[in-house]
């Protein structure tokens, strides 16, 4: 999205969020790391870097155009009730973090979407550096289906906007390395994501890993029986039992990961 201003928007909240949620991990840190955080840090932020100019080259206008076409010409289903203008955005943020819901199920569950979703997980660790740490195929794939929900529910820019800002944020914070407040886990829990519940999902016990698909609201793993809450976090270990050296997980194998040998 860099190409336009809603793209920059989207750049300087990922780069604050960054910065926040790394100065918090210093502040108060969850655990220390097991792997050499400066490597990951350099493997992970280069994927960031390398998708974003992608994205943004083949992306990031038809994201953009697809909203405000739909908007102008009044198409798509959230355009055809009658509703506030407050109740569609937040309908838009709902149904779109849904649909992630499923998506991100749906690349656990297919073998074939596993194979470009497994380069996430394979971090050895997890902090706000992993949430950036994506294959450009899952990426592509997703942006496709992206457009088409845009162009299905006819939904505004300002929502859309909402919606990838919000899942910045949730997305980083999630991942983040962070020692929070029981209280406020508890509270955040209910309706969002907190760390606790993403670290679940980056287990290497595949059935911890398959739960708690959930980006920004808790609510869908609730509702869909994917919800696992009661696991001792001490002993969470994170990544993909078949990769457990980090040297072998390199830039340019992360990059080839998804056209080798399947693993579960
Ligand atoms: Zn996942």
């Amino acid at each position: 999205m860099f190409s336009s201003e809603p793209g920059f928007i989207r750049l300087a909240i990922f780069i604050a969020g960054l910065l926040i949620f790394l100065l918090l991990e210093i502040w108060i840190p969850y655990r220390g790391s097991t792997v050499s955080k400066w490597k990951r840090w350099v493997i992970n932020l280069s994927f960031s870097a390398f998708n974003s100019v992608i994205l943004a080259l083949v992306f990031a206008s038809a994201i953009v155009q697809t909203s405000l076409y739909v908007t102008a010409n009044n198409l798509g289903v959230l355009n055809m009730i009658a509703m506030p203008y407050w109740l569609k955005t937040l309908a838009t943020v709902v149904i779109m973090d849904f649909l992630l819901y499923v998506w991100h199920l749906l690349t656990h569950v297919m073998p074939f979407l596993w194979r470009f979703h497994r380069v996430h997980h394979s971090d050895l660790n997890m902090d706000v550096s992993t949430a950036t740490r994506f294959h450009i195929g899952e990426l592509a794939i997703s942006a496709v289906i992206k457009v088409s929900l845009i162009f299905f529910l006819g939904a505004d820019l300002l929502g859309v906007l909402l919606f990838e800002s919000l899942l910045v944020c949730c997305a980083q914070f999630h991942h983040s390395s962070l020692n929070v407040p029981r209280w406020f886990e508890k509270y955040f829990w209910v309706l969002f994501v907190p760390p606790s519940m993403h670290r679940i999902h980056h287990s290497v016990i595949i059935k911890e890993r398959n739960t708690n698909y959930g980006t920004i609201f808790s609510l869908w793993d609730r509702l869909l029986g994917t919800l696992l809450a009661n696991v001792d976090q001490s002993r969470i270990r994170i990544g993909v039992g078949a990769y457990p050296q980090p040297d072998k997980l390199n830039f340019f194998h992360l990059l080839t990961m998804p056209f080798t040998r399947p693993v579960k």
